[in-house]
């Protein structure tokens, strides 16, 4: 990546901006300190957010592109920047479930830490104007987002992505309770894009169940930066 350029923002986003670069097929995605929850109502910065996010993220797309999961991701350049194949993104948040938090618990009034007996996926409109409504693959369909075809490898990555990761997590003592992924596509290829960090993720203590992710922030927890810390830690040192 030694000769690519940054050139013009293309998109500033709640965590991250994203540039243009000298080529047409790349972009550089820049994590921010900021941090946002409840649609954006709840403003405030983490420290070292931005690096502790890219180093997790780059981290955890290289280890699921051994997995052979198809990623965005195609290197980290510098504390809080990464290159990525510039992607359509689907305006679709896929998340996928292992234990009950947040607002399974509250819709489906079930108590926090149930354990699934089977991965919930679910899929929500990205759009912040309606507060990213809950939809099903036929809102994808008819609103031209997706395909099935798209929608069933879609399934299957976050599928294989969950069970690679809540291995990978439970190996350093830690708990993937629930997470958000965004797809893009590129060449009628579908590939997992913008970020997996303690942002978009819930993460627990397997023996505590200490949060050491964005709950901290939404719930005014404390120790947010030292719990981002911690997890960056575990997860790359371990
Ligand atoms: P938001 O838009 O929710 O505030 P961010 O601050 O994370 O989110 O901004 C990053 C934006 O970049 C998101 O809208 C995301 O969908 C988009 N994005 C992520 N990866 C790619 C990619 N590979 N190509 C194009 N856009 C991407
Ligand atoms: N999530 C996210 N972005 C969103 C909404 C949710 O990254 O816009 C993540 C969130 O961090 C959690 C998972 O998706 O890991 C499930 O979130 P939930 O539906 O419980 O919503 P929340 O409680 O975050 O409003």
């Amino acid at each position: 990546m030694a000769n690519l350029e940054k050139r013009e923002l293309l998109y500033e986003g709640k965590a991250k901006k994203v540039y243009l670069t000298s080529e047409d097929d790349k972009l550089i995605q820049e994590f921010k300190d900021d941090a946002t929850a409840f649609d954006g109502m709840k403003k405030g910065t983490i420290g070292n957010k931005g690096e502790i996010n890219n180093a997790i993220s780059s981290y955890l797309f290289e280890y699921l592109e051994n997995y052979h999961i198809p990623t965005h991701f195609i290197e980290k350049i510098s504390s809080n920047e990464m290159v990525v194949k510039k992607l359509q993104i689907i305006p679709i948040e896929v998340v996928m479930r292992n234990v009950a938090a947040g607002s399974l618990c509250t819709r489906y009034k079930i108590p926090e830490a149930t354990i699934m007996e089977y991965p919930i996926l679910e899929y929500y409109l990205k759009n912040d104007e309606l507060h990213d409504p809950m939809i099903n693959e036929y809102h994808a369909y008819a609103f031209g987002h997706a395909t099935p075809d798209e929608v069933r490898a879609i399934n299957r990555i976050a599928s294989k992505v969950n069970a690679i990761l809540k291995f990978f997590f439970d190996r350093r003592n830690l708990i993937l309770v629930d997470f958000k992924l965004e797809f893009g596509k590129r060449n009628n290829e579908i590939y997992l894009a913008d970020e997996i960090s303690p942002d978009t993720c819930r993460i627990w203590d397997k023996k505590t169940h200490k949060k050491l992710d964005k709950d901290r922030f939404r719930h005014d927890m404390g120790g947010v930066e030292k719990a981002y810390l911690e997890l960056r830690d575990r997860i790359i040192n371990a």
